[in-house]
C-alpha cells in the first residue's frame, strides 16, 4: 500500500483507465480529470473521483489543484489519432499542446514537482534502425507525432526553469485489456489492429483489410511491437521513483515485432475462429516495421513485460471484447 495521491487526466481512456485500477490496486487515491469525449465514465471505479472538465478551463483545474496535494500527475488526455492529425494538423498542435501546458503550468503553480506523459512512438516518424532507442533520430512524420514532441520540449523548459520533472513515455502499439476483465479498449471510431481483427471474427465489425501486402518484411505485411496495457500502466509507476534522478524519456514496447498477418493467426488460435479479411492497399504514413528498445527503462527501472507474448495480450483483449461486443456501452446507440 503505498498511499500517495494522484491526478489522472484521460484516465477513463484506455491507457489511462489501466493505469487507475494499477494505482488503486495499490492503496494510492486517484483523482481522473476527463472530458469523457473519448473516456467512458463506465471506465472510471467508484474508488476514484472523476472530474468532468476540459483541461482548457483553467479555473477548474486550479480547484483541483487546491483541493489536495498530488503527488503526480499522470497525463493521457489528447487527440491521438494520427489519420485525423493529418486532416486537421492545427487543431492537433494548439490542442495537445496548449493543454498540456497548462495542465503543467497549474501543476507548478500547486507546487506538484512530478509529471508523466503518455508520449508516443509517433515521434520517431520513418526510423532508420530498428529496434529504435532513445538515440534515435526525433522526426515525427504526422502532426500527432509533431503535437507530443512539442509538449515534450515544453516539459524540458518547465524542469529547466520551474524543477518540474517529468518522464516522457513514448509507446509503441497499446494493445489487450485488464487481465481481470474488467475494462479494455473502446475506441469510436476504432482504427486499430487488434480490436479490429477480433471485432471481425466475432462477427460484431466487417472483415478486416489488411492494409498492404508488399512491405520489406518476411511476409509482406506491417511488422509492429504491441505491448500489453497492463505492463505499460506498471511502467508508469516504475519511472515514479526513477524522477528522483531527474527527467527522463523512455521508449516503452516489448522488444518483439509482429506482422499483420501474425496477428490475425493469434487472434483465430486464440478465438477458435476464422478472421474473415481481405487485402487492400498500403495506409498512407505506415512505416515498414516499428519495434522498440526498452532496455533503457528495463535498465533502470527493472520493467519488464509480463504479457509481452502476443498470445497473451489477444487473449485479454478477446476476452473483453466477447464479453462487451458493444464496449461500455454507456454512450452507443441501439
Ligand atoms: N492495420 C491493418 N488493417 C487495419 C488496421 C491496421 O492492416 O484495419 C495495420 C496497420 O497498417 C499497421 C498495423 O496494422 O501496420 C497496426 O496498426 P494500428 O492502427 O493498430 O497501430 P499503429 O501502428 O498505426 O499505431
Amino acid at each position: 500500500m503505498s498511499g500517495a495521491c494522484f491526478l489522472v487526466t484521460g484516465g477513463a481512456g484506455y491507457v489511462g483507465s489501466h493505469l487507475v485500477q494499477a494505482l488503486l490496486a495499490r492503496g494510492d487515491q486517484v483523482v481522473v480529470f476527463d472530458d469523457l469525449r473519448q473516456g467512458h465514465r463506465a471506465a472510471v471505479p467508484s474508488e476514484a473521483e472523476l472530474v468532468v472538465a476540459s483541461l482548457s478551463d483553467r479555473a477548474r483545474l486550479a480547484e483541483v489543484f487546491a483541493s489536495r496535494r498530488f503527488d503526480a500527475v499522470f497525463h493521457f488526455a489528447a487527440l491521438s489519432l494520427v489519420g485525423e492529425s493529418m486532416r486537421e494538423p492545427l487543431r492537433y498542435c494548439v490542442e495537445n499542446l496548449s493543454n498540456s501546458l497548462t495542465l503543467a503550468e497549474a501543476a507548478v503553480q500547486a507546487g506538484c514537482r512530478r509529471f508523466v506523459l503518455s508520449s508516443t512512438a509517433a515521434l520517431f516518424g520513418f526510423p532508420k534502425h530498428t529496434p529504435i532507442d532513445e538515440a534515435a533520430e526525433v522526426a515525427p512524420a504526422s502532426a500527432y507525432g509533431e503535437s507530443k514532441l512539442m509538449v515534450e520540449r515544453g516539459l524540458h523548459w518547465a524542469d529547466q526553469v520551474h524543477g518540474l520533472r517529468s518522464a516522457c513515455l513514448r509507446y509503441f502499439n497499446a494493445a489487450g485489456a485488464d487481465p481481470a476483465g474488467r475494462i479494455g479498449e473502446d475506441h469510436e471510431p476504432e482504427t486499430h489492429l487488434i480490436p479490429l481483427a477480433i471485432g471481425a471474427a466475432l462477427g460484431t465489425r466487417p472483415p478486416l483489410t489488411v492494409f498492404g501486402t508488399d512491405y520489406p518484411t518476411p511476409d509482406g505485411t506491417c511488422i509492429r511491437d504491441y505491448v500489453h496495457v497492463a505492463d505499460l500502466a506498471d511502467a508508469h509507476i516504475r519511472v515514479l521513483e526513477r524522477l528522483e534522478a531527474g527527467s527522463c524519456r523512455y521508449n516503452v514496447g516489448s522488444g518483439t515485432g509482429y506482422s499483420v498477418k501474425q496477428v490475425i493467426e493469434s487472434v483465430e488460435r486464440i478465438g477458435g475462429r476464422p478472421v474473415p479479411h481481405g487485402f487492400g492497399p498500403r495506409r498512407a504514413g505506415d512505416p515498414a516495421v516499428l519495434v522498440a528498445s526498452s532496455e533503457a527503462l528495463r535498465r533502470d527501472t527493472g520493467w519488464s513485460p509480463r504479457l509481452g507474448a502476443l498470445d497473451d495480450i489477444v487473449r485479454t483483449a478477446w476476452a473483453w471484447h466477447a464479453a462487451h461486443p458493444r464496449g461500455f456501452d454507456d454512450r452507443r446507440p441501439n
